[in-house]
């Protein structure tokens, strides 16, 4: 049997795809998963490129598996994700050891390209397949469960086009898929174990997908369909877009117990200047009236979000702007990065004009800032009890992790063998953000 290694970088969408890698090349080639590079015969490293970062790590990867091929001639190395489709050729051209190169979009052609690359013996030609496909990607890749919470995609690509973002280069225009192909994944899965259904896709509100290529359906009808589903005890999506982010979804909220108790919405900047400039399509009072009517509807639910420090043309004034934004939502545990230029964008072209020591000083400070409302809401969540989805068990085995309705890993003493899938629980401690909690007998 062969050996598989998959590295994965990057967002959930990544995350997804591996999985849904490493189910297909299951089935069609039985491929045993080992986290051990030198007894692999199929590496393959799905990578971002949404920051120059994630691109540094992708390459620096690739350079450690160049030694590797050094040594063992028939390995096969298979390069996917956006940094595939934003270097393509160019990639091979640095690395030509590569033997595959396909898109986020073709990743289920990896099983016909890696017969090719066996069936080449002298395995030095290059296959690459880097294709926006239609909705081609979703017909081909077979359904499996991965634990007990379970993405979904339901839309890829993204048709914003904000200006510092490479997706819509990377990932394609937006495309949709098919009411009827999401529902019976759904419903599949909520057969097995499946207890937690995340709705996928880079701008999930503006899901716009058909039944039987006739009717028109829409994010709301496919959370009123999975909450019919007796199994399914949750249901979330992201990422979410705050211009899309209709009144009727915020509604949902009202009417759908089963939707989470946390809604990841990236505000990008507090300043309606940078909001402009990033053409993000919403002012920040636009933002803060949308949480305050979901609030209103879920008075407990928590809020995450992203946070770009640095755009250019970021003043001190921007900066406090978005100071004042985090101070007003109280953000629970959230991202922020340093604006990075990515190629191709709009904002590429624009000068950057802050250096990186005050880029470094303005997300230092939103981080600690960021940092603090989320303790006060770990601390606010002691003593109070929570009806938990089981994840897993710790590498030691000495704890097992448990999610919360509003997104948060909870820790507990693991001193039984007979783990149910929903365990309610009451949090006792929290240190730096990590809670822990204690099994209550139900
Ligand atoms: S909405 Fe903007 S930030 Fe999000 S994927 Fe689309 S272009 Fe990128």
């Amino acid at each position: 049997m062969k050996r598989l290694f998959i590295k994965t970088l990057g967002c959930q969408m990544n995350e997804y795809d591996t999985f849904k890698i490493y189910n297909m090349l299951n089935i069609t080639h039985n491929l045993q998963l080992t986290n051990n590079t030198n007894n692999a015969n199929i590496l393959i490293l799905n990578t971002c490129s949404i920051r120059n970062k994630s691109q540094e790590k992708a390459f620096s990867e690739i350079l450690k598996w160049k030694q590797i091929k050094n040594i063992n001639k028939n390995i096969i190395i298979i390069i996917t994700g956006c940094l595939a489709v934003q270097e393509g050729n160019i990639l091979h051209k640095k690395f030509p050891f590569i033997n595959i190169i396909v898109g986020p979009q073709t990743i289920h052609k990896i099983p016909e390209l890696l017969n090719r690359v066996i069936l080449d013996y002298n395995n030095k030609n290059l296959f690459i397949d880097l294709l926006f496909s239609k909705k081609e990607k979703f017909n081909y890749i077979p359904l499996q469960e991965k634990n007990i919470s379970n993405y979904i995609s339901i839309s890829e690509g993204c048709n914003r086009y904000c200006t510092y973002c490479i997706v819509p280069y990377t990932r394609g225009k937006e495309i949709h898929r098919e009411f009827n192909n999401i529902m019976t994944e759904i419903l599949i899965l909520s057969k097995r174990k499946i207890k937690e259904i995340i709705l996928l896709g880079q701008n999930v509100n503006n899901y716009n997908g058909t039944i039987n290529n006739i009717y028109k359906a829409n994010l709301s009808l496919i959370i009123y369909y999975i909450n019919e589903i007796k199994h399914i005890k949750r249901i979330k999506f992201i990422t979410s877009h705050p211009s899309s982010l209709s009144n009727k979804i915020i509604q949902l909220f009202s009417k759908i117990n089963k939707l989470n108790n946390n809604l990841h919405l990236p505000i990008q900047s507090g300043s309606n200047k940078i909001l402009n400039l990033m053409k993000r399509g919403y002012k920040e009072e636009d933002y803060k009236k949308k949480i305050l009517t979901l609030k209103k509807i879920r008075k407990n639910i928590t809020i995450s979000t992203d946070i770009i420090v640095g755009f250019p043309e970021e003043t001190h004034q921007d900066f406090l702007h978005t100071i004042n934004v985090i101070h007003n939502i109280k953000f629970d545990k959230s991202y922020s990065f340093l604006y990075s230029k990515r190629l191709n964008t709009t904002a590429s072209k624009k000068k950057d004009n802050i250096n990186l020591f005050e880029k470094k000083e303005r997300l230092n400070i939103i981080q600690t800032l960021l940092n603090k409302y989320t303790s006060i809401i770990s601390k606010q969540m002691i003593k109070n009890t929570y009806n938990t989805l089981y994840l897993g068990k710790s590498k030691n085995n000495k704890y097992i992790e448990t999610k919360t309705e509003n997104n948060r890993i909870i820790k507990i003493i693991n001193n039984t063998n007979k783990i149910k899938n929903t365990i309610k629980i009451m949090i006792i401690k929290s240190k730096n953000n990590l809670l822990k909690g204690k099994k209550l007998i139900q």
